[in-house]
Order: structure tokens, then C-alpha cells, then sequence
């Protein structure tokens, strides 16, 4: 028999089925991992909460919504075919691009007929005599299979506020990560907007251009960055195509998985202001939030660097914003440029121009209370026809514990991880074996271009599954020493950088709760990927194998 293969015999119920492997969530990640391993020849059931494939891009269908990688760069390279016959249109893909290449990825690659959308995972158990999971789902639908891919993505659980009075809203309610089908409409509406990271930075200006008034509830100002988004010209793409491999090769030896400008190789002090101030224009002038944050080495190391840079944003934001009085809400002073996740924007500073755009400082005048027509704060009540809750996500752990996992023993996740995630290379966590998380808490994932890490992270799960299908080998586990030593690695990383510092979403400290541990690994992904490759040179170093 093969090692891999399921011992559970295949039902005849509908409601029942048996697979190889189960892969939870179909999007990019998803998408690649039931090709990858129906390649090598297992059966495989994909599991998607949504109707469609797409994952993050399928729900985030918010106005404005838009990738701040570029999206020659945001997309597979796995397939030369693939990357060298479809065509970006824009430097930054809009979602509705970005989503109709997820579609084309999967019917180019037949990848829908594996998969059971519309079907979330309500548990996930580990049989220790089967040596398989049993999924269950809110279908009724039951899956055993040897190996459990959660590719359920990391900014895939959102979140909205708890807010008193939230339910006796009369008019609509949306969250911008489960943004729905229908089309919504702003037109001549007053608009309430909660939230002012990535997504809230995103949809604000685009909501501009069409409501009666807007209202902008922000507790706390972010970095922003011009994306300076333009059409692609259709010579820099084929120049582009024409040399994808070497790209694709420059970019995985850099940090974040992105050409961008180029690695920095100097300090700030090693330059004048002058000439720093130079440099830092041209990057404004450029465009892109990897631009602004790469010119120098130290940027996100020292205090004194950072701010050389946070000073020059906070100056672009007062030349922008008329009011200085708004300006100066705008003007983010509790963390270092960059250690939350820095926005991209098109025009989010100009909207506070606009006579019908209003600032609603929400730490000077907290929200006490939505009612029926609108938010109540300290100091009034706010007429709204719609509400917009862009108040992101249970990042990373989140759609993990929210499949309530069961490993050895009967051992919850969520028990696990009660002090913070333990997981070997982002990749493995001892005591649930065959489970593999892609992209999870301790590898690079969100700190670098996703579509690269998944990659990365899929071809590691896939070459794996061939050394124990080979090697007849049917469990893995991680060792709880090396998943330690990895996890303090990760911390001791973290803590060489002024991340940790801030009250970001990276340590969860957006969840009332949730342990405060940073969870992307930030020593690069040059520096990720070789320890990946020495853990298989060495057989699987800081794996257990049976
Ligand atoms: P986010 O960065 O976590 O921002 C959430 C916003 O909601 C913050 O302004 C937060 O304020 C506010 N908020 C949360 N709870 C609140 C409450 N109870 N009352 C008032 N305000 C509240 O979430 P996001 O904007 O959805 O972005 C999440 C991540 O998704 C990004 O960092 C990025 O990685 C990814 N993303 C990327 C793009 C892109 O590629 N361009 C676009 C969208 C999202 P506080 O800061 O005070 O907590």
C-alpha cells in the first residue's frame, strides 16, 4: 500500500469522503497545493468556505481594493506558460484582476473539480489508530484523509468590533473582508467608515467620489504612501516576461520576495540629511510602500533611523491635508514607520479636502453606541444611511483555531497555543502530525510577497510528501525541542528590529486576549528559505519521521 494513502475505506455516502489529502481553503495557497500534490499522484478534497476560489481576493471585494505588490511579481511562477500568457493591465492589480486570475489559474489547471465550495470546517481531529484527520464541516459533509493542508490564509478571520447597539443598525452593514456578491451602493448616501489600516486607507478615497457625506471613524492614524498605480505599458511587461525566470530568481533573494528598488547597502548615517532627504523624495515620487521602506539598512533596526524617515512621511501628510488641525490626527506618532503594516494609498490624504469628508477622531471622542440611524459618540450622533466596518482580521492564528483542531491525545489547538503559536518553520506543530500550515505563524508569510512564500511553502509540503511516499513513510511530526529553539529563533529575530514595538495586528494585539507574540519571522526570506533547505538536506532535521 502506498504510506501516504489513506487507510479509511471510501464511503458511498454523500455526505462522507475519503481523500489523501484534505486542503482547507482555495486560494492562492489552496489552489497551488491541490495541484501540487494531485501531481503527485494523491487524491485530493479541497475544502472552501466561499462559492468560488479566490480566498482573500474573493471576499475583499471592497471599492478600491488592490494589491500593494506588484503584479507581475504577485502572481505564480510555477507555470512559465502560465506567467508568460496572461497579461496585468495595471502596476498594482485591482481585485477584480487579481481574482479573475485566480479563476483562470484554476480552470487552466482543472483545479475546481476538487474542490467543495460553500463549505466551512466547523473541526478537525487527529485518529491516532487511523493515523488520519476527520474534518467536519457546516454541510455535513465529512472528510478522512491522511494528510490536513490548512492553507486557510492568514488575514482570512475578520473581525468586527463589539460595538453596543451594532445590531439595531437599520441600513447596511458591511465588513470590507466579507464584502458580498451583490453590488453595494454609496451614491448620495451618508457613509460611516470604522477603521483606518490598509483596507479602510483603500476604500475611503473611492467612497469620496460618490457619497453624500462621508464620516471616518479613526481610533488611530497609520502610515500611508502614495501607490502611484498606473496603467502597464505593454513593453515593460513583455521586457518583464521576457526575463521571468531571472526576475522571479533576483526577487526570491531579497527579503521581502520583491524586486523593488533593490536591497539597501548602506545606514542612514552613512549619507547627509540632505541627500537622505533626496532619496527619500525619489522613493515618495516612486511609489509603493516597499519603496519608501528600503532605502537604507537600518530603517526598521533603529530608532533614530526610523524616524528620519516617519518625520519625512508626517511632513508629506501636513503639505497634503489643507486643515492642520486635521493633518495633525492624520499624523501617526504612537509607532515607528513600518512596524505596523505600512498603507498604500491612492489619494487617501486629499479626501480630508473634501468639504463632505469628515474626521472623526474616536480617541477624543469615543464611539459609545451604534443606534438605528447612525454612531453615537461622546460629543453627538452621526446620521448614517450605511455602515463600513475596515476593523481587520484575527490575524494568522486566527483561521487556525477557528477550525477547532484536535491533534494527539485529543489536544486542542487553541489549548496549544494558549501562550502563543509553537510551530517548527512556520510550517508544523508538534503533537498534530500531518497537519501542515502554509504560510504559518514563524515563517515569513506576511512579511514579504505572499504568492512567493506560498510557493515556497507548498513546493517544502509537496517534496515532503514525495521523501515519505518514497521512503514508505506515513506520519510526520515536529520534534518539541527543535519547534521550541525555532520559536525563540523567530522571538530573537523580532526583537533585533523595532516590530515588536508596536501594538499591530503582527502581535495580535488588535484581539482583546490574545498573547501578545510576534508571529511572521522577519529574518528574510533568503535567510528562511536556506534553513529549509538544510532541515531536507539533513534529513528532515527537527522533523520526527515514521
Ligand atoms: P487593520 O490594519 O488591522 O486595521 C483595522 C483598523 O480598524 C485600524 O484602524 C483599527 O484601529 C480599527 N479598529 C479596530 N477595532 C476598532 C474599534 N473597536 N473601534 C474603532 N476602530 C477599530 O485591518 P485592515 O485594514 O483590514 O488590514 C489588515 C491587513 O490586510 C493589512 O495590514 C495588510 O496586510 C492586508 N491588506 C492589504 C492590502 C493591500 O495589499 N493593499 C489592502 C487591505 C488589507 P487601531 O489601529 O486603533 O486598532
Amino acid at each position: 500500500m502506498n504510506p501516504l494513502q489513506g487507510s479509511t475505506p471510501n464511503s458511498s455516502a454523500p455526505d462522507h469522503r475519503t481523500a489523501d489529502a484534505v486542503v482547507v481553503g482555495a486560494g492562492f495557497a489552496g489552489l497551488y497545493a491541490v495541484h501540487k500534490l494531485k501531481n503527485l499522484g494523491l487524491k485530493v478534497v479541497c475544502l472552501e468556505a466561499a462559492p468560488d476560489v479566490g480566498g482573500t481576493w474573493f471576499w475583499n471585494k471592497y471599492p478600491g481594493a488592490r494589491c500593494d505588490v506588484p503584479s507581475l511579481e504577485y502572481s505564480y511562477s510555477f507555470s512559465e506558460e502560465l506567467q508568460q500568457e496572461w497579461t496585468w493591465t495595471e502596476r498594482f492589480a485591482s481585485q477584480p484582476e487579481i481574482l479573475a486570475y485566480i479563476r483562470h489559474v484554476a480552470q487552466r489547471f482543472d483545479l475546481r473539480r476538487d474542490i467543495v465550495f460553500s463549505t466551512r470546517v466547523t473541526s478537525a481531529t487527529f485518529d491516532e489508530t487511523q493515523k488520519n484527520w476527520t474534518l467536519t464541516t457546516d454541510t455535513g459533509l465529512r472528510v478522512d484523509a491522511r494528510f490536513f493542508i490548512a492553507a486557510s490564509g492568514c488575514l482570512s478571520a475578520a473581525r468586527t468590533p463589539d460595538i453596543p447597539g451594532v445590531m439595531n443598525f437599520r441600513g447596511p452593514i458591511y465588513h470590507s473582508g466579507q464584502w458580498p456578491e451583490a453590488p453595494a451602493r454609496f451614491e448620495d448616501l451618508r457613509v460611516g467608515v470604522v477603521g483606518t489600516g490598509s483596507s479602510g486607507i483603500q476604500i475611503i478615497p473611492e467612497l469620496a467620489r460618490v457619497a453624500l457625506q462621508l464620516f471616518v471613524f479613526q481610533r488611530t492614524p497609520n502610515f500611508s504612501v502614495p501607490a502611484r498605480n498606473r496603467p502597464l505599458q505593454r513593453q515593460e511587461q513583455a521586457l518583464f516576461k521576457r526575463h521571468y525566470p531571472q526576475n522571479r530568481k533576483r526577487a526570491s533573494e531579497s527579503n521581502d520576495g520583491m524586486l523593488g528598488l533593490g536591497a539597501p547597502t548602506e545606514p542612514t548615517p552613512s549619507v547627509d540629511e540632505l541627500a537622505r532627504t533626496r532619496t527619500y523624495i525619489a522613493r515618495w515620487e516612486h511609489g509603493g510602500a516597499a519603496a519608501v521602506l528600503t532605502p537604507y539598512t537600518d530603517l526598521l533596526t533603529d530608532r533614530t533611523a526610523n524616524e528620519t524617515l516617519g518625520e519625512f512621511v508626517r511632513g508629506k501628510i501636513r503639505a497634503i491635508v489643507r486643515n492642520p488641525a486635521i493633518a495633525e490626527k492624520l499624523v501617526p506618532t504612537d509607532h515607528y514607520i513600518g512596524t505596523k503594516r505600512i498603507c498604500q494609498d491612492t489619494g487617501y490624504y486629499e479626501t480630508f479636502n473634501q468639504e463632505h469628508v469628515k474626521l472623526v477622531d474616536i480617541r477624543q471622542e469615543p464611539i459609545s453606541r451604534i443606534t438605528e440611524t447612525g454612531i453615537m459618540t461622546s460629543h453627538g450622533h452621526y446620521d448614517l444611511d450605511a455602515l463600513i466596518f475596515a476593523t481587520g482580521y484575527d490575524a494568522v492564528t486566527g483561521p487556525l483555531l477557528a477550525m477547532n483542531v484536535r491533534g494527539k491525545g485529543g489536544l486542542r489547538l487553541a489549548d496549544k497555543w494558549a501562550e502563543g503559536p509553537k510551530v517548527y518553520l512556520g510550517l508544523v506543530t508538534s503533537g498534530f502530525p500531518n497537519l501542515f500550515i502554509v504560510t504559518g505563524p514563524g515563517s515569513p508569510s506576511v512579511k514579504g510577497n505572499m504568492v512567493h512564500s506560498i510557493e515556497q511553502h507548498v513546493n517544502f509540503i509537496a517534496d515532503c510528501l514525495a521523501h515519505m511516499r518514497d521512503n514508505r513513510l506515513s506520519l510526520i511530526d515536529s520534534d518539541i525541542e527543535a519547534e521550541e529553539r525555532w520559536s525563540e529563533h523567530v522571538r530573537e529575530v523580532a526583537e533585533r528590529t523595532l516590530f515588536p514595538l508596536a501594538d499591530s495586528w503582527y502581535v495580535g494585539a488588535n484581539i482583546p486576549g490574545k498573547p501578545r507574540v510576534f508571529l511572521p519571522y522577519v529574518g528574510g526570506i533568503p535567510a528562511y528559505r536556506k534553513t529549509c533547505e538544510r532541515v531536507v538536506a539533513n534529513g528532515y532535521e527537527g522533523f520526527h519521521l515514521q
